[in-house]
Formats: C-alpha cells, structure tokens, sequence
C-alpha cells in the first residue's frame, strides 16, 4: 500500500538553524502518527513541509502520492499551531466561513456538534473560552471532510472534556479511515490516540513506533517510588537497584529513592525491607515505563550523542531543554 503521508530526508534550513536534517517517515491510510519532540526540534516545519506551506532545502515529500503543493485542497485538513480568525464571528459563522472554501463539505452544525460546541453556535469567538475557541479551530480543519488532517498541538488549552471530546473525534475519523497526523507535548495523549509515534530530534527522527513497542524497547524497568527523607546508601542490602528518580520525578518535599524493575508482588518484600531497617516514608509508588519515559531516554541518548559529536567545547545547553521539555510533557 502506498503511503499516504511520506517525507524522505527533508532537509530545510532557516539561516544558520538546522530545521530539518534528513528527516523520514511514512504514514498509511487511517493511521495516527504522533509527532514528538522538544520545542524546536523541527516538528511545525516537518508538518509545514507536508502539507506544501514551506519548500524543502532537500528530500522528498509526498501527500496523497503527489507532491504536497499539487494536492487537491479539499482532501487535506490542517490545524496550524497558531491560528486565530476573527473574534467577532460566530462559531457556527466561522465554520460557515470554512465550509464555504470547498466544494462538497460537511454540515457546519454538524461539525460543531462533533466538536462538543453544539450549544455554542452563536457565540462569538472572541467570547468563546480558550478550550471551545481551540476546538472550533479543529472543526474548521474537518469540515472539508478531508482524506488527511494535519494537527499542530490539538489540544493544547483544553480542558480534560474538552481533551477527551477531541481524543474521540480523532478516533472516529481514524476509524472512518482519515489520515491524522498529529504533534503533541501530551505523551498520554501520544500513547492513547497514535498507532505510531515518532520522536523528532534535532531535525531528525530518531525513533518510530507503536507506543508499546518504543516502551518495551526504550522504556526501561518498571518503579517503585519511595517517599523518604533517607538516602539512596540506607537501600545498600536490597536486592533490587536503587537510584534517585531522575530530574521532574522527584514532586515530594522529602526526597524520593527509586527501586527499578520490580513486580507489584514483590512490593511486599521492600516494605518489609524498610520496616527491619527502620526506614521512614510518606508514599510509596508503583509505575510501569511510559512514553514519557521512552521520551527522556532518547532525549537523554541524543543529548549524550550530540555532545560527543561536537566536543566538549559542543555543549550548547539544548539538550536541557530536551530533558526540561520531557519533565513537563
Ligand atoms: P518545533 O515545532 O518542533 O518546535 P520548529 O519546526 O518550529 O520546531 O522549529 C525548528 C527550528 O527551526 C527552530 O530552531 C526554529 O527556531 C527554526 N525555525 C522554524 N521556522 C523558522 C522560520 N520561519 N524562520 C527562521 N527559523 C525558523
């Protein structure tokens, strides 16, 4: 089957800045594909360049099996990141609006029902809640009833219903056979919505997959967290490893120690553990590995690879902003 979405070593440059450096990937019909990644890792520009709103330096893109310029503009939907329209339209006129682009499109009240705004038809944008203005924003990249949609940070702004009315929709055109390809800080949402999930780094993909598969194969042991004032040296005659959570782990005021790849039937020996050794703790912890967790591995490898690529002398502090990026993920 030929590939819906496909770029082929996009290369793009802005001046001195590496936007894009040989970046691949391939989406089928009726996927999901989640883009992820740090701040400027090149994912708007990834997206730019296939939906044909800015010109590869370098690579192939291909949408539709055509480049993405030559395609029909109503097979294809795109959320831009930043998109505002006009405050002092309706969200019903809005979708109007956008309905009226295409030749065949869909019901706008339709479409405000799918987004959950069915109430909120006559109101204007500007009087609309952050959350409802970004869910007519995603309406107004379906109403064409596209074969493919491109969503830049969908629901970044919305709140958890308003998340879970979007997380659906994105469901149901997959299911009614829609491309989607989507880019998302919300590794949750990554791992609930995309059949694959790409992680963006310095231009490039670095890993493609199933969540479960980049989980089992970049996710490291499960945890087991314990709240404790005590030091990691107290846990010396466990037989499990311990280490201090990594950075953005460690939410108590205490301190944390982290047990790795335990069973939840084996909690029972740690607390008998602590108990012997006189051990004081507020909480205790039990996590499998996530795709939070895949992210801050490989944001961790790239940055350790980046580094012996350039040197010592290489060390920019991006890469931080890789690791502060994951934290907040
Ligand atoms: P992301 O969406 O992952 O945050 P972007 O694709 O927006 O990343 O940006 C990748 C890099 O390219 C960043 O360093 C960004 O500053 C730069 N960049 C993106 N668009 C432009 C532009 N139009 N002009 C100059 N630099 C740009």
């Amino acid at each position: 089957m030929e590939a819906v979405v496909e770029a082929t070593d996009l290369e793009k440059t802005y001046g001195e800045t590496v936007a894009l450096a040989g970046a691949s990937l391939a989406v089928d019909r009726g996927e999901v594909f989640a883009l992820i990644g740090p701040n400027g890792a090149g994912k708007t520009t990834l997206v730019r360049a296939l939906t044909g709103t800015t010109e590869p330096d370098g690579g192939r893109a291909r949408l539709l099996g055509e480049p993405p310029t030559a395609v029909d503009r109503g097979r294809l939907g795109v959320l831009p990141q930043e998109f505002s329209p006009p405050g002092r339209l309706s969200a019903r006129e809005l979708l109007s609006y956008y309905a009226g682009l295409y030749d065949d499109p869909r019901d706008p009240d339709d479409v405000l029902a799918d987004v959950g705004l069915a109430d909120a038809g006559d109101t204007w944008y500007e009087d609309l809640s952050g959350g409802q203005q970004r869910r007519v924003c995603v309406g107004s990249a379906l109403v064409n009833d596209p074969d493919v949609c491109f969503l830049d940070e969908p629901t970044t702004g919305i709140d958890p219903a308003g998340r879970r009315t979007v997380w659906r929709l994105i469901e149901d055109l997959a299911d009614r056979g829609t491309t989607v390809v989507l880019t998302t800080h919300d590794m949750a949402e990554a791992e609930r919505l995309a059949d694959r999930v790409g992680l963006l780094a310095d231009g490039s993909l670095v890993a493609q997959g199933s969540p479960e598969a980049l989980v089992r194969e970049h996710g490291g042991a499960s945890r087991l967290t314990v709240e404790t004032a005590a030091d990691p040296e107290a846990f010396d005659d466990l037989e499990y490893p311990v280490e201090r959570p990594e950075r953005g782990r460690d939410r108590s005021s205490t301190g944390a120690v982290v047990v790795r790849d335990i069973e939840p039937a084996e909690i029972g020996a740690v607390v008998d553990f602590l108990e012997a050794e006189g051990i004081e703790y507020t909480e205790l912890s039990w996590a499998e590995p996530d795709l939070e967790d895949v992210y801050l591995a490989l944001a961790d490898r790239t940055e350790r690879e980046r580094t012996a690529r350039l040197g010592d002398a290489g060390g920019d502090g991006d890469g931080d902003e890789l690791a502060r990026a994951g934290e907040t993920a």
